[in-house]
């Protein structure tokens, strides 16, 4: 045991651990998780340096430490990831509501994003940060605009985060340049809590050429490259009409499947698109956010075929004006609910894959399967302590069950990154949200107001 003293030492819990955190495929890897008791967590720097087993008092045997938790009854996971969000569009959380996607882009979304101002970009970022901590979101991937006041918000509040700044190509080359410019700046800033992607919007949105260009300049810089494709059955439907192509061909067609890639949704992804799946050179990862996809009356993604297609299945909330919340632990419940009744199939997306697919698979979606996801010694230290003593998740026959299908976001009581306590009993540590709020409340009425006639962008698929 090393005698120096540890940063914090985590004791008696319950640890999910994945016995094989470093294989990479996702079929053999799809349902290995397991729980071990009175396990010990030993933090140093920022990364788990020890996790020491099944101690009869594990508080009484740790190492010296400067700060101790004692987890005694609490139960303790990778924190989760969020692989597909727009932060700031908390500020548009429950604005409009029961709408057809094209109505809800070109006649809301669109027009008030025009009216966006830095200052709502940061407060909205802050309030989402605060959510997630809240909710056991250790990790985010972000795509939207203004996103160098993203990445201050993040450096404040502690989380970690993928961050892309968003383009379309009615911007010019300015806005891949942009996009370029932002993802070399802010990569590995925040103590490397922050890594960064190319954000195109959408092969709707972006053109071919620039794609292409996307990933060149990602297969160049070692960069990820994150946008929506397949988002739904009539994007797709739509692109074979006009194009003769897939969503998923044109990413084949300009490189975007020879470099590591991080596809939002995929609900439209066909079968005659797995072969190039298959067939990719680069890490494929999905983003999967059910609750806007039940809300819109979309089909969900095809999980079972994408994971036997070797793809990285995350989970995610996309936006809160869609999604209504950040909440990755409602995402995993929906994803096994909703997967049984695509798939017609009660044994397939058991309880213990949707916790594989909340942090080993979300985190190797994201880029980061080597370095977070998984309570191991070596990785970063990102995990939640969860509380099952509530009469909701009483009695437990089995957790995976309880944790699954009967415990809540708000059952985690403590969120950890890097090693530091971003939330601790319940109490946030980094973010004052009643102050956060209040100001933001004040900026609502420039923000939502649409007489100008203006939009961002065009929503035509
Ligand atoms: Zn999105």
């Amino acid at each position: 045991m090393n005698p120096a003293p540890a940063d914090l030492v985590i004791s008696n819990c319950t640890a999910l651990i994945h016995p094989d955190p470093d294989e990479t495929d996702p079929q053999l890897a799809a349902d290995s998780i397991e729980f071990r008791p009175n396990v010990t967590l030993v933090i140093r720097d920022g990364v788990i340096a020890d996790v020491i087993a099944e101690v009869a008092d594990s508080a009484a045997s740790a190492p010296a430490a400067a700060e101790r938790i004692d987890a005694r009854g609490l139960v303790a996971l990778p924190g989760f990831v969020n692989c597909h969000t727009h932060s700031p569009m908390v500020a548009l959380r429950g604005l409009v509501e029961d709408r057809p996607e094209q109505e809800w882009f070109n006649d809301w979304i669109w027009p008030i994003e025009s009216n966006l101002t830095s200052r709502i970009v940061e407060l909205g970022a802050r309030l989402a940060c605060a959510e997630m901590i809240r909710g056991g979101v250790t990790c985010f991937a972000d795509h939207y605009f203004a996103m160098d006041t993203v990445a201050d918000v993040v450096a404040e509040t502690g989380l970690r985060a993928n961050l892309g700044e968003a383009f379309f190509s009615s911007q010019g080359p300015e806005g891949r340049e942009r996009s370029l410019d932002f993802a070399l700046r802010r990569r590995g800033s925040a103590g490397g809590r922050i890594t960064t992607s190319l954000a195109p919007h959408a092969p709707y949105t972006v053109d071919d050429a620039d794609l292409t260009a996307t990933a060149e300049l990602a297969r160049e810089h070692g960069l990820l490259v994150h946008l929506h494709a397949a988002e739904n059955r009539a994007q797709t439907d739509t692109s074979l009409a006009r194009h003769g192509r897939t969503p998923i061909d044109v990413l084949k067609d300009t490189g975007l499947l020879d470099v590591d890639l991080l596809i939002a949704h995929g609900t439209g992804i066909l079968d005659r698109d797995l072969p190039a799946l298959r067939a990719a050179t680069g890490r494929i990862g999905v983003a999967s956010a059910p609750r806007g996809y039940l809300k819109f009356g979309w089909d969900t993604t095809p999980v079972r075929a994408l994971v036997d297609a070797g793809v990285h299945v995350g989970l995610a909330t996309d936006g809160a004006a869609s999604n209504n919340t950040l909440d990755v632990w409602e995402a995993m419940t929906l994803t096994a609910l909703v997967q049984k009744r695509t798939e017609r199939d009660p044994r397939w997306l058991t309880a213990r894959q949707a916790l594989r697919h909340a942090t080993l698979d979300s985190a190797r979606a994201v880029g980061l399967g080597a370095s977070i996801g998984s309570l191991a010694p070596g990785r970063r230290a990102d995990l939640v302590l969860v509380d099952l003593s509530g009469p909701h998740t009483q009695p437990v026959h089995d957790l995976t069950a309880t944790l699954v299908h009967s415990a809540r976001s708000h059952d985690v009581r403590t969120t950890i990154v890097d090693g530091r306590v971003l939330m601790r009993g319940g109490r946030l540590t980094t973010v004052d949200v009643p102050s956060v709020a209040g100001e933001l409340s004040e900026l609502l009425p420039a923000l939502v107001e649409r007489g100008h006639g203006r939009r961002i962008q065009e929503y035509d698929t």
